[in-house]
């Protein structure tokens, strides 16, 4: 019999395959509430028309609330190619009967920035279109910036800086979320964001703070370093989750961390720092901001840069991964298996980091942490256990490039959570 992955986990309820769907969405995007360069109504419009059935706008310390308005010429500042006026093409999306200017005392024109309630009313539709409050926490512990994204909150939760260690101030960060969820009665679900924005975390920092759960395997922005620095100590995003995890299920017996894929999108008027890049797809009941984030919080997700998946399940009797891939016309898949071994080795070498880097020396990790377990060329992978294993996962590699993919070259993937720990 094939369990689904949510038996293994022990649920009250147990929802068969046919109760659940597949939503797709983005966790990580930046209006003009903060440093991105649209109106929060037109991005979500975008998202909506692209094919997305939820988004969680994540701008810096604030929440889409309040009143606020924003003078033309600094919008027109922030517009990155020469093109139409970004008001123009407001107006012209949502006209004037939305849109609300001002004048202020010199003349010059303001646009009030709707509020998430307001513009829900005018975007969401039930079953098709959701819009999840979001926030990108953004602290600090010196010079590493420490981005946390709070998904489905109801009040802004302020940053915490610099406390006496970057993981004594990623906990005080992820304790304000655990509180907030408590206090509303909600789930919220926390991922830690782009660990390489200026070098800022070690895959040992993401092990040990075991309050987090998850963080962004991608980041569609061209300047967070996915794929590492080799002039950095196992810093891939790819050898961080697997150190992180490896770490987590054979020294602290913790569950391992899950993997995000989003955006963090700044730029919608060209420039590099798009959207439509990193995805997660989430195996939910129905189409709520408490489902959605209780599913990720089992790990019923994976996350994308293009490739679909039409099933994913862990046979806990067999104790074996399948897979569906949802193969596109004219492109081919490999199938990487990674996983670390319960033997693996443990030792640790301490290596120097270059002189811009924060940290002050950069930690080498065992090669067989993450080792390449089997490959596959099918649509219908499969993996079985041996019992060896600490964990295992798949990444599935198209050789597609990416539709908009952040550096060139960018192929098509999709990353299963770890299973069998
Ligand atoms: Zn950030
Ligand atoms: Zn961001």
């Amino acid at each position: 019999m094939r369990f689904h992955l949510l038996a293994a986990l022990a649920l009250p309820v147990l929802l068969s395959a046919e109760d659940l769907h597949w939503f797709k969405g983005n966790t990580h995007t930046h209006s003009l509430w903060s440093d991105g360069n649209d109106f929060p109504d037109m991005i979500s419009a975008w998202y909506q028309e692209q094919g997305y059935d939820f988004l969680g706008m994540s701008d810096h310390n604030t929440l889409a609330a309040g009143e606020r308005w924003v003078k033309e010429s600094v919008i027109e500042k922030k517009k990155i190619a020469l093109g139409p006026k970004v008001l123009d093409k407001y107006l012209k999306r949502f006209g004037d009967s939305w849109v609300e200017t001002r004048t202020d005392k010199d003349g010059q024109t303001e646009v009030r920035l709707k509020t998430l309630e307001e513009y829900r009313k005018k975007l969401e539709v039930p079953g098709k279109f959701l819009l999840v409050q979001a926030e990108e926490i953004s602290a600090g512990f010196g010079k590493s910036p420490i981005h946390i994204n709070a998904i489905n909150l109801s009040e802004v939760i302020p940053a915490t800086k610099d406390l006496v260690s970057i993981r004594e101030t990623i906990r005080a960060n992820l304790k304000a979320v655990a509180e907030q969820a408590v206090k509303s009665g909600h789930p919220i679900m926390a991922h830690i964001n782009h660990p390489n924005f200026k070098w800022a975390l070690r895959a040992d920092d993401l092990a040990h703070v075991i309050e987090d759960r998850f963080f962004e395997i991608y980041n569609g922005h061209p300047g967070v370093y996915n794929d590492g620095d080799p002039a950095r100590a196992d810093s891939s995003h790819e050898r961080i989750w697997d150190i992180a995890n490896a770490i987590r299920i054979a020294e602290l017996k913790q569950p391992p961390l899950f993997g995000m894929g989003t955006d963090d999108s700044h730029n919608y008027h060209g420039g590099t720092v798009t959207p439509g890049r990193g995805w997660v797809m989430v195996r939910a009941a129905r189409l709520d901001p408490d489902k959605l984030v209780e599913a990720m919080q089992r790990g019923e997700f994976y996350a994308s840069t293009g490739v679909t998946l039409d099933d994913v399940q862990f046979d806990k009797s067999t104790r074996s991964l399948h897979l569906k891939i949802h193969g596109q016309s004219g492109a081919r898949y490999r199938t990487e298996f990674r996983g670390t071994l319960k033997n693996y080795d443990r030792a640790v070498k301490e290596v120097a980091a270059p002189a811009d880097d924060p940290q002050p020396v950069r930690l080498q990790h065992g090669e067989d942490i993450g080792k390449l377990l089997a490959s596959s060329d099918s649509l219908e992978p499969v993996y079985t256990l041996t019992g060896d294993e600490l964990y295992v996962r798949a990444i599935i590699i198209s050789d597609q490039v990416m539709t908009n993919p952040a550096l060139p070259g960018q192929v098509q993937k999709a990353w299963t959570q770890p299973v069998g720990w």
